[in-house]
């Protein structure tokens, strides 16, 4: 009771609105665990379908024997894409009679399950840190930190901390351009959780995907823009040599032979037949038009937030997820800070968060909102109302003085 209303909280990519077929299902598939796959052979078949579905969506060479699995979301699946690539460099190395023991992994800035998989599995992670306007990875700056000790490059589809696209189709480019000149191969794992399901149906031209020769595998969260309720993410390799043999586990303890590949055993199965729902009954048309009305609205809230002068907006909702990210304008005395205008904000019920950005930007202060399927334009207006209500406030109630500084009495997040 004492929850907030999932629907109003913005900070979250997940999921928060289902149609009434999907908790239907979910109702009918209580029982089913997807691991059992003696017990329940359809949804390991739909399972399997998903697979090639996403394989295809993604441009795999192999659509019709791809490789992949679902997972309980997108850190699982990351899990098990950085274990393949930590595999894979392992086996090349001993093949080299060269020491294996200082493995890393050069990334931009990534989402906490990356920071779990270096420490939980031993890999030194090599985060190339914000500089300037640059809040992303570049090719450059990726490269520059490979050495015969990486395993991969993980590329981030819809950055958490902006919601922009990382330049996958420039840093294979640039991993290319150091194979030819060093020798050094160096495969590619794109962390796609939002973008797997947005740029496939809504920007079908951006190439990210397995159609680069140098992308091994993808992850996504079947539970984001792929709008299966929550508990259900996705990893696919590009082909089947792409994923060590020696990371799957035959079982045959439930009956039948078994092969597991994926970190957990017991599971529900309803996220995976909603998702198998959502993809018959959508199609590509129905995702496009889904996402591409969640665009429109993230333009539109962009557009209202520029139009105030106090904001920066950073991210407008254009060429990476629907969302829309911004700061203080430089110079802006709104009479309070964007942790204050946020949880005052939280008094309407709504969930925008503020958050400081990771290194070298720990200076900027940021607000982001996701627009997700259920997130109306009308819904959209309301905020804009309520930001422009809370602002007022403030202007009225500074909690701030026209120096930044706090009146006393104040208090701080920090
Ligand atoms: C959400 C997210 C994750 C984690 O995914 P879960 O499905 O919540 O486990 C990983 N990477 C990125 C880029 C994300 O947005």
């Amino acid at each position: 009771m004492l929850d907030g209303n999932s629907r109003q909280n913005l900070a979250t990519f997940c999921q928060t609105w289902a149609d009434p077929e999907v908790h239907r299902l979910m109702d009918e598939c209580l029982d089913k665990n997807m691991i059992d796959k003696d017990e329940y052979p359809q949804t390991a078949e739909i399972e399997a379908r998903c697979v090639r579905m996403l394989a295809d969506l993604w441009n795999s060479p192999e659509t019709a024997d791809a490789m992949g699995c679902s997972t309980t979301g997108s850190s699982e699946a990351a899990m098990l894409g950085g274990l393949a690539m930590k595999w894979r460099w392992r086996e090349k190395r001993r093949a080299m009679n060269k020491s294996a023991d200082r493995p890393n992994l050069v990334c931009g800035p990534v989402q906490v399950c990356w920071h779990k998989f270096a420490r939980y599995f031993d890999v030194e992670l090599r985060e190339i840190p914000m500089e300037k306007d640059r809040l992303i990875m570049s090719p450059e700056e990726a490269v520059a930190r490979c050495d015969e000790n990486t395993i991969g490059v993980a590329a981030t589809l819809g950055v958490t901390f902006t919601c922009q696209y990382e330049p996958v189709e420039a840093v294979c480019r640039a991993l290319d351009a150091l194979h030819a000149d060093s020798g050094l191969d160096i495969p590619v794992h794109v962390d796609a959780a939002s973008g797997g399901f947005l740029a496939p149906f809504v920007d079908p031209d951006l190439v990210w995907d397995f159609r680069l020769p140098r992308v091994k595998s993808i992850n996504a969260s079947g539970h984001k823009f792929g709008l299966a309720p929550l508990g259900v993410g996705w990893v696919v390799w590009r082909e089947a040599r792409d994923l060590p043999e020696e990371l799957i586990f035959r079982v045959n303890y439930l009956g039948g032979d078994m092969p597991t590949f994926a970190l957990n055993f017991s599971r529900p199965g309803g996220q995976i037949i909603s998702q198998y729902y959502n993809f018959l009954r959508l199609g590509r048309e129905g995702y496009a038009r889904l996402h591409g009305a969640c665009y429109e609205t993230a333009a539109y809230l962009g557009r209202e937030i520029g139009r105030m002068d106090i904001f920066n907006v950073i991210y407008d909702g254009r060429g990476g997820i629907p969302a829309v990210t911004w700061s203080l304008a430089e110079g802006a005395t709104p009479g309070c800070t964007l942790y204050d205008l946020s949880d005052r904000l939280r008094g309407r019920g709504w969930q925008a968060p503020a958050y400081s950005m990771p290194a070298n930007r720990q200076d900027m202060v940021v607000m982001r909102a996701l627009i997700r399927h259920g997130t109306s334009r009308d819904l959209a207006d309301m905020l804009v109302a309520d930001l422009r209500r809370c602002l007022d406030y403030f202007a009225k109630n500074p909690v701030l003085n026209p120096l930044g500084r706090r009146e006393a009495g104040g208090y701080s997040h920090t």
